[in-house]
């Protein structure tokens, strides 16, 4: 199918050919014409399916024609509200807009969220409005100011409706919803629809068309996922240094559970000769906004972040996601490993994880349906004995590995020191296979580690690294794992 076919307008169609789309991906094919004919939508799609282009071209759309209320005396309000949990989110949709909008003759994008100076704010929202793009509780309060009028909006989005229900926002939103006219059009787009959400849908909703492209279930096939057991801090630092070394990895994301681990773990990578930052919601705008920028123009070569800041992260050259600490919910991993494999390339997710996690490895592994193939390191192989793992869904063997998940590292990640043996670990990865292990013989991963003076320096710019390897072709040559461990 050819966007052509979904009713989008010329202006529209001459902006996508600029961008260098040819087809539209399935959310794009199923949600475009339904909104286009004016039906609320509920739509279970994840970052990285092209979600936002599915509702920013028919809100597009939308401006071109004439508003039935014309705007007051006062100022116009805007005719679209999108509401996104996070500033990062916002900032990516706003661009969005000026891309898909490039050919429309006069499209006004305001973006209000938390951390933005309030004068600066203030004085775009004067100006007029047709899109606002805004976290719900920067924009609950510029409302209460009297800064806001929510009175012409024709068209409501939840992006990430799933993630600004998990971070506390369904009073702001309702706040928020309240101020809306009721015979706008609202889409919902969300990773999941689970209960909450669909209570949600059904209380701001006109019969929506649900529209299911989630799909978890055979997502994320261009990103090779892996499990490294690591038996302490310290035992987890010194794999994350090898990781680092490997000249494949052109940009990697290192999540941590806690900002404070985000940023201790930042300094033992400065510490240690790597090109690292971190990104995490402690941190003022400005900041957050140079360390995106420099990840962007590849002056960090890794980004130690947390969920919430890392979300919306669209950067192509990261090739790898490392998980530090485990994510404390399975749908974060999804969020998490979808930062690589960006734009039809491939990428690498690695977990590290400890024996006693291994119920929290079970949840991600039944969330995806797919068993995470574990890994080690010649050199930096687990003291711990790893035993069989059984295949998701079946019915976790209380005999089997220890399920204890009290003991999580998530607590202390990134204190202490960062180990230093690195360096030492040489030779190929391996695959567990129960009492057989066999060796990945191509993989550069495994090739002897680099020493410290081989370390990306910063300011080290990503171009000069090898680009990440095509679609299907994982970076390093690694055969895909394709069975457990099996008794
Ligand atoms: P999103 O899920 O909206 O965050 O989009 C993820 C990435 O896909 C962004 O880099 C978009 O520029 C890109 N994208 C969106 N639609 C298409 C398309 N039809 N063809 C190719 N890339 C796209």
């Amino acid at each position: 199918m050819k966007f052509e076919t979904l009713g989008l307008n010329k202006a529209l169609l001459e902006a996508i050919a600029m961008t260098g789309y040819t087809d539209p991906t399935d959310v794009q094919m199923r949600a475009i014409p339904e909104v286009l004919a004016g039906s609320d939508v509920l739509v279970s799609a994840q970052t990285g399916s092209g979600k936002t282009a599915a509702f920013m071209l028919p809100a597009l759309q939308l401006l071109a024609e004439p508003h039935k209320v014309a705007p007051s005396d006062k100022g116009a309000g805007p005719r679209v509200l999108v509401l996104t949990p996070t500033r990062e989110l916002a900032m990516q949709v706003t661009k969005a807009t000026e891309t898909y909008g490039r050919k429309m003759k006069r499209v006004r994008t305001v973006s209000i969220v938390g951390g933005m100076p309030y004068p600066l704010q203030n004085r775009l929202l004067k100006m007029g409005v047709d899109i606002l793009v805004a976290t719900p509780g920067r924009l609950l309060d510029q409302m209460q100011s009297g800064r806001v009028d929510l009175s012409r909006v024709q068209m409501l989005v939840f992006d990430e409706a799933d993630r600004m229900l998990d971070m506390g926002f369904k009073d702001d939103i309702d706040a928020v919803v309240a101020k809306v006219p009721a015979d706008r059009q609202t889409l919902l787009f969300s990773a999941t629809l689970d209960n909450n959400i669909t209570a949600m849908a059904g209380n701001m909703m006109k019969n929506p068309v649900r529209i299911d492209v989630s799909g978890h279930k055979t997502r994320h096939e261009n990103i090779e996922q892996r499990l490294l057991y690591a038996d302490d801090l310290s035992h987890k630092n010194r794999l994350l240094d090898h990781l680092l070394r490997d000249t494949e990895v052109q940009q990697a994301i290192v999540f941590t559970s806690t900002k404070r681990a985000a940023d201790d773990l930042a300094l033992d990578l400065i510490g240690q000769g790597h090109a690292a930052g971190a990104l995490h919601g402690d941190m003022k705008q400005g900041a957050r906004t140079r360390t995106l920028e420099n990840l962007k123009r590849g002056r960090l070569r890794v980004l130690v972040a947390t969920d919430v800041a890392a979300r919306g992260i669209d950067v192509q050259g990261i090739s790898h996601v490392i998980n530090f600490d485990l994510p404390r919910q399975a749908e974060d991993y999804v969020h998490r490993i979808g930062r690589t494999g960006r734009a039809g390339r491939s990428g690498i997710a690695i977990s590290l994880a400890n024996v006693r996690e291994n119920f929290q490895v079970k949840l991600i592994e039944r969330f995806t349906t797919q068993m995470i193939p574990v890994i080690t390191i010649d050199g930096l192989e687990p003291k711990q004995k790893v035993f069989d793992r059984k295949p998701p869904g079946k019915t976790f063997n209380r005999k089997g590995p220890p399920s204890n998940n009290r003991g999580s590292h998530s607590n202390n990640a990134g204190a202490g020191n960062s180990g230093g043996g690195s360096g030492k670990a040489a030779g190929a990865w391996s695959k567990e296979g129960g009492d057989k292990r066999s060796s990945f013989s191509k993989s550069s991963l495994g090739k002897p580690a680099f020493s410290k003076s081989s370390a990306p320096k910063p300011g080290f710019v990503g171009k000069a690294l090898p680009a990440a390897a095509p679609k299907g072709e994982a970076p390093g040559g690694w055969k895909k794992a394709s069975h457990f461990a099996a008794k």
